[in-house]
């Protein structure tokens, strides 16, 4: 039945966070969805630390009591060594409700369930299979071209929408729109595993700890029992600039480092480096005639936050309500995009723009409250502590995004079309 052309109603590219709570979704109201993965999964990925926000497409999908039977680390907050004032600082998610905990994960377990979750609700899904390329006819997007590992033959799949959630490898924002690069956030990420690494004491036993260093900041975020992943991000064209290599820079800026330093006391380094160049950017269009773009696919920013994983399902959610709509609706398809659209960029826009004033680490921690506050609560109602950890958690309650609805627009063409039209 499946790859026959014309046979699906949405084909995704990527199973990753994204991409899988989007068809997830979408299966779960009866649409035929197919997903293609390069990989096979379980495969790793970095992105370990989750924030809130990403509790609620998981209780979406139902999904909350599978995380806590899985018995991944419950993350209650960060610890801080950042900014003007010495002594390091912190935040709990339960003073930014609703979620008061989330999650530090190894990403090859978590994205493995959410997919696993996608198929039983009735997604098709293949593994170990390449998109080249997107069919086009007459300016619109109808399919993909792909390969399966091992064979050459090249297969076509067709849908009504293609959507791309293959994150940085931007498989069709590539081809289809310009991309942004935000010239202020050019970083390079190293990063290892640490055995046997401590914890930080009492109730923040469980926190990520990011601790600033004059050229750059370390995270240190305890996945499970003794094991530590621990990243060193700074300024690419400072990385270029050093005649140390990204090893060689993690291992002195680490001896430089105090907090840190102390946790990794007793600890041993459990497997090589990895690194990644992680330049924020934007793509200029998140969607086209056929096509949309989602999570990492559409837009990335710093990880200082950890909000990639909440963001690619935050909007993974909200585009799957977009995406039914228009299929039952496809006369709406260039407004409904376009809301989905300006309400992913408007909420990641808002992070993107916290991260960067939090990278100047001339002030003291009010300072960055009060960034916070201007963004998330203008009107200044409550503590701007409280907007932080709203913010930081990604929950900033304005956002269309949590609610995403095209109900009016149907209701205007409803309007508008003559009785007995
Ligand atoms: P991905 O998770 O990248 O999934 C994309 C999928 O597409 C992959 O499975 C891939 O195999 C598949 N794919 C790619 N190309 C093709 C193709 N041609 N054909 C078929 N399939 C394809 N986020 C957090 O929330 N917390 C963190 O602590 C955090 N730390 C980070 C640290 C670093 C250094 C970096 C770089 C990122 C970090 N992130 C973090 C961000 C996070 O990793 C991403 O935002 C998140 O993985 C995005 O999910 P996604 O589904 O959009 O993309």
């Amino acid at each position: 039945l499946y790859g026959i052309p014309g046979d699906f109603d949405v084909v995704v590219i990527g199973g990753g966070p994204a991409g899988a709570t989007l068809s997830a979704l979408l299966s779960e109201r009866g649409r035929r969805v197919l997903v293609l993965d390069r990989e096979r999964f379980p495969r790793y990925h970095i992105g370990e630390s989750l924030i809130p926000g990403f509790m609620r497409p998981m209780e979406e999908l139902k999904l909350l009591d599978r995380l806590e039977q899985r018995g991944f680390e419950k993350k209650h907050g960060g610890t801080l060594v950042w900014g003007a004032q010495k002594i390091p600082w912190g935040f709990s998610f339960i003073e930014g409700g609703p979620y008061s905990y989330s999650y530090h994960v190894r990403r090859a377990d978590l994205d493995s369930m959410i997919l696993d979750r996608s198929r039983e609700l009735g997604t098709h899904v293949i593994e170990e299979a390449t998109v080249k390329e997107a069919i086009e006819e007459d300016g619109r997007v109808v399919g993909v071209r792909y390969t399966i590992r091992g064979s050459e033959e090249v297969q076509e799949a067709r849908a009504k929408l293609v959507v791309d959630a293959s994150g940085q490898a931007r498989v069709l924002g590539r081809k289809l729109t310009n991309v942004n690069w935000h010239e202020d956030m050019r970083n390079v990420a190293v990063w290892t595993y640490f055995d046997n690494a401590a914890r930080l004491p009492g109730d923040e036993y469980t926190n990520i700890l990011i601790e600033g260093l004059e050229g750059g900041w370390f995270w240190g975020i305890p996945i499970d029992k003794g094991t530590m992943s621990v990243g060193y991000v700074t300024a690419s064209a400072a990385a270029a600039a050093s005649d140390d290599s990204l090893e060689e820079l993690f291992r002195t800026q680490l001896a430089r480092s105090t907090q840190l330093k102390e946790l990794l006391q007793n600890a041993r380094q459990s497997s090589g480096f990895r690194s990644a160049r992680d330049w924020s950017y934007t793509c200029d269009q998140f969607y086209g005639p056929g096509w949309a773009l989602v999570g990492d696919a559409a837009a990335f920013v710093d990880p200082l936050f950890s909000t990639g994983v909440a963001l690619a399902t935050l909007a993974g959610s909200a585009l799957s309500k977009i995406v039914d709509k228009v299929l039952e609706h496809p006369e709406i398809e260039e407004p409904a995009l376009e809301r989905y659209a300006t309400a992913y960029r408007a909420f990641f826009e808002e992070i993107r723009e916290f991260v960067g004033k939090f990278y100047d680490r001339t002030k003291y921690k009010e300072f960055y409250w009060e960034q916070a506050q201007t963004i998330v609560d203008p009107s200044r109602e409550r503590d701007p502590r409280e907007d932080f950890v709203t913010l930081v958690s990604g929950l900033s309650g304005r956002h269309p995004l949590f609610n995403i609805s095209v109900d009016d627009l149907l209701a205007e063409r409803a309007a508008a079309t003559p009785v007995g039209a």
